[in-house]
């Protein structure tokens, strides 16, 4: 007899748009096929843990006949793209944002039908039309060398070297940590909030491995400018130098930020060119980026409002007195109201009309929900955390699991040394590759043993600075000793309005060191 062999699958949502039946179907696949939990993880899609091998077929084509899909959310290709979740209707830059998403996500969306013939027996079910001009980019031969007679115009016989991720944002808003990502396109407007084109930033990527010092967390480039009409020919040029040049022999070097890390960015920049036929134009003056999580009640700026319900740790269940799975099942039945997974593992419930915000916010009390951002611990609100155990089979160590604790004891000690009112971004992973992205955090804790992390400090609370690795391995029964210390310098010598990440790249370890040694 075969073993129960269990599956995770994840959604390829772009922006992390969400159709109410495909909620619903989630929803029901988590209790039918899962383990009655949906996650909504880190790059805006759904995760169900614990679907056996036997119940894959029935999971994945219930799934692909709500409008959803799992094809490319994993593997070495484009993974899901993401966008600012904020569905503002009153700015056009957040709607061409999700636009985009949606655009480049179908023109690099895997071409072979193997997918439908495994899943769904060969029925070719088409979850939304793809706009002409896609397909178009898509099937010609572009300029450069983007040529193959294969099924796959664009990832020819081998595919990409390693997984790919592109995020499409807008001026100001780093909701999608943008830093991060392999390509970044952010949306450029004129005077009239009319499309104009795209800046474009490459070379981003979190993942590296302990005590391997050729493998490192690193922020992306400015690469160029690019009108809207190159702008499925520049994503070409990127993707296919990735393509032909990245690392194909060893897949720890094979993302495109050790591409451009080896190469330098100028060099990047002549072999992008070459492939996008001509001159690259220098990217445009860009306003401070700021991050946002949009949760509370807002306009949408179409007369119907929207909810960002924050959900801690991405996980969708029914537990004691939070009954989340339920109300957000009842309101999406009872309301048919689509949903926008975040960046940062949370839910927005939109196209809310004024007279059913009673009914949502009534639910949602009901059921032990918190919609009132201030009624939460700001520590909560901005922390993140991977899966880890017991899902994850690559975790070392705990982090959804064991994050609720740790900022307990945090905030225990932000309290008795009298900062009670202060908050900072902590981010929790199992293991280096960094799916919470906690090596953006102003304090990162990623596994590095079991039950111990590596400890990383410095990062901005707008997430446009990588942290540093300040400890190799700290016990979580070591967190009060070993912290309590720098909050305190923090405490005495933060200057005004200095957030915790700020000082502790402005002071630097070499200061926090002494200032420990000394205050023990
Ligand atoms: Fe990602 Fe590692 Fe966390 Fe697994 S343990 S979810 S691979 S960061």
């Amino acid at each position: 007899q075969e073993k129960d062999y269990q599956f995770m699958l994840r959604t390829t949502s772009p922006g992390g748009f969400i159709p109410p039946q495909l909620y619903l179907t989630i929803d029901k696949l988590a209790d039918e096929y899962g383990n009655h939990t949906m996650r909504v993880t880190t790059r805006q899609g759904f995760q169900l843990h614990g679907i056996l091998k036997k119940n894959l077929k029935a999971a994945i084509a219930g799934m692909v006949k709500s409008m959803g899909s799992t094809l490319s959310a994993c593997g070495d290709v484009n993974r899901n793209v993401m966008a600012p979740p904020a569905p503002f209707k009153n700015r056009p830059e957040y709607q061409y944002a999700i636009e985009y998403a949606k655009n480049i996500s179908d023109l690099l969306k895997p071409q072979t039908g193997a997918y439908y013939d495994i899943w769904l027996d060969g029925e070719k079910i088409i979850s939304a039309e793809e706009k002409p001009e896609v397909k178009a980019a898509r099937q010609t031969n572009g300029k450069g060398s983007i040529v193959h007679d294969n099924p796959e115009p664009i990832y020819g016989t081998h595919y990409m070297p390693r997984k790919f991720k592109v995020c499409v944002t807008v001026p100001g808003d780093n909701s999608i940590d943008l830093y991060t990502q392999d390509l970044t396109l952010v949306v450029m407007t004129d005077n009239e909030s009319k499309l104009e084109g795209f800046n474009v930033f490459a070379g981003g990527g979190l993942g590296k491995t302990h005590n391997k010092e050729e493998t490192f967390a690193r922020m992306a480039d400015p690469i160029c400018y690019v009108t809207k009409d190159d702008v499925y020919e520049i994503v070409k040029a990127v993707v296919a130098t990735q393509r032909d040049y990245g690392n194909r022999i060893d897949r720890r070097h094979a993302r495109l930020k050790y591409l451009i890390h080896d190469w330098g960015v100028d060099k990047f920049r002549s072999k992008v060119e070459e492939y996008f036929g001509k001159s690259l134009t220098p990217f445009k003056e860009l306003p401070e980026w700021k991050y946002q999580d949009f949760l509370g009640w807002h306009e949408q700026g179409d007369g119907k409002l929207f909810l960002g319900v924050s959900i801690e740790n991405g996980r969708i269940k029914d537990e004691g007195p939070l009954q989340l799975k339920t109300a957000l099942r009842k309101i999406v039945q009872q309301l048919n109201l689509p949903i926008r997974l975040t960046p940062h593992h949370n839910a927005i419930l939109f196209d809310i009309e004024l007279k059913e915000k009673q009914v949502v916010q009534e639910i949602l009390e009901r059921h032990g929900v918190v919609t009132e951002p201030s009624k939460i611990d700001s520590l909560v609100r901005y922390a993140m955390a991977c899966p880890a155990m017991p899902t994850c089979g690559l975790a070392v160590t705990e982090s959804e699991r064991a994050i609720p604790g740790i900022l307990e004891r945090i905030r225990s000690l932000l309290d008795n040394i009298g900062l009670e009112n202060e908050h900072f971004v902590v981010r929790m992973t199992g293991c280096p590759n960094g799916c919470a992205r906690p090596y953006m955090a102003e304090l990162g804790f990623v596994g590095s043993a079991p039950e111990s992390y590596q400890v990383w400090l410095g990062g901005s609370p707008h997430q446009t600075r990588l942290a540093l690795p300040y400890m190799e391995r700290l016990h979580h029964n070591d967190i009060e000793t070993q912290l309590e210390p720098i909050f305190v310098f923090f405490k005495q010598s933060r200057q005004t309005e200095e957030s915790f990440g700020d000082f502790c790249a402005r002071v630097g370890f070499n200061a926090i060191s002494e200032f420990v040694s000394r205050w023990r």
